[in-house]
């Protein structure tokens, strides 16, 4: 392909994230339809070139674990990336429209990223870097690919300048400002496969929607202790936006997202006889000095799914795996096994 945006018809808008927006696209000379990202850079020209050559990393990426890259071009003041339509959407708006994801297509999933961060890394020396259920996405076909990964680093750092380049799945060495390695990728997806498996986010009682933290003085959580008397342990987080500014991206859900605002401090407030209010900071706090969390409740999940999850999700990076060790694990090898008709799943949604 030679990429020109005048050859893009946009079709509708797929999502937006932290750094843009992404549209679904026809490629009206081929008619191929494709995801657009654009991403609003603001940087010199010099860097946007740069950025736009770093890119090109991504033509070289091949695997069925990988979303394709089509091109990527500037288009002042955005970069675009066009890359491969994956019609089912992410994983997150997955669960969010059938709930809980059976656990032997989770193990799919993690077969998948494991496959996909063990060839990025193994053969382009790249860590992914954001590893979150909306950057896994699956197509009717029954594939799951992972998107998004840091190929360019002048890209990471204009993010960086513009945003908080701080997620919830961020690993406790990351929190406390170590370098990111494959292993803080693990400890991401361990997150991720607990979020999907019991369709929640796990340092929240309902909805994960909140979990990124663009906005992070506009977020505050409610905090209940696990155990009377015992204030260290949270058994429930919940992300409640208190107050939107309308221009951000979460206006249209505005409404939607009071109701169940309102009804997550009822509730938090009827459990625990009265909330406590917690920051963004505290959570990250948390992350950093509480227990991790497990595939629980005890007994409802297979103790294979169990102990791997368990093992993405050591605090100590050194103790926890690397992507290609954990592809050896027996969870691992039993899901690679079973041949999940991922595809007969997918097209019941
Ligand atoms: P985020 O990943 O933080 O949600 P993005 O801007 O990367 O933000 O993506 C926004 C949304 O667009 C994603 O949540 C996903 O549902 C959708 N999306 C991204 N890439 C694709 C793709 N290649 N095919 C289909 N949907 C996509
Ligand atoms: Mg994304």
């Amino acid at each position: 392909f030679d990429l020109r945006n005048e050859d893009l018809r946009d079709l509708h808008e797929l999502g937006q994230g932290n750094g843009g927006s992404v549209k679904r696209v026809e490629h009206v000379p081929t008619g191929t339809h494709m995801a657009k990202k654009i991403v609003l850079i603001d940087a010199k020209p010099s860097v946007r070139k740069q950025i736009l050559r770093e890119l090109q990393i991504m033509h070289d990426c091949r695997s069925r674990y990988i979303i394709s890259f089509y091109g990527a071009f500037l288009a002042d003041p955005n970069i675009c990336i066009c890359m491969e339509f994956m019609d089912k959407g992410s994983l997150d708006g997955i669960y969010k429209k059938i709930g809980a994801i059976e656990l032997d297509i989770v193990g799919m999933v993690a077969l998948a990223v494991l496959e996909g961060l063990t060839y990025l890394y193994d053969v382009h020396r790249i860590i992914h870097r954001d590893i979150k259920p909306s950057n896994i996405l699956c197509n009717s076909r029954g594939e799951i690919k992972i998107c998004d990964f840091g190929v360019s680093g002048e890209l990471i750092n204009s993010i960086a300048d513009t945003f908080v380049g701080t997620s919830t799945y961020m690993s406790p060495e990351r929190i406390q400002g170590a370098q990111y390695t494959v292993k803080s990728d693990v400890w991401s997806l361990g997150i991720s496969l607990i979020e999907l498996a019991l369709g929640h986010f796990p340092f929240a009682e309902s909805s994960s929607d909140d979990s990124d933290l663009s906005d992070l003085e506009d977020f505050e959580s409610t905090l209940s202790p696990a155990r009377p008397g015992s204030m260290g342990s949270i058994a429930a987080l919940s992300f409640t936006p208190s107050s939107l500014p309308p221009s951000k991206k979460k206006s249209k859900a505005n409404n939607s997202e009071k109701t169940k605002k309102d009804k997550r401090k009822s509730k938090g407030v009827s459990l625990q006889g009265g909330g406590m209010t917690m920051s963004i900071l505290e959570l990250l706090q948390h992350i950093v000095n509480e227990p991790a969390p497990r595939l629980t409740p005890e007994g409802r999940f297979p103790a294979h799914a169990v102990h791997f999850v368990d093992s993405c999700l050591f605090k100590d990076p050194d103790a926890r795996m690397t992507p290609k060790e954990l592809l050896k694990y027996e969870w691992i090898e039993l899901t690679r096994n079973a041949t999940v008709d991922v595809e007969a799943w997918a097209n019941t949604f």
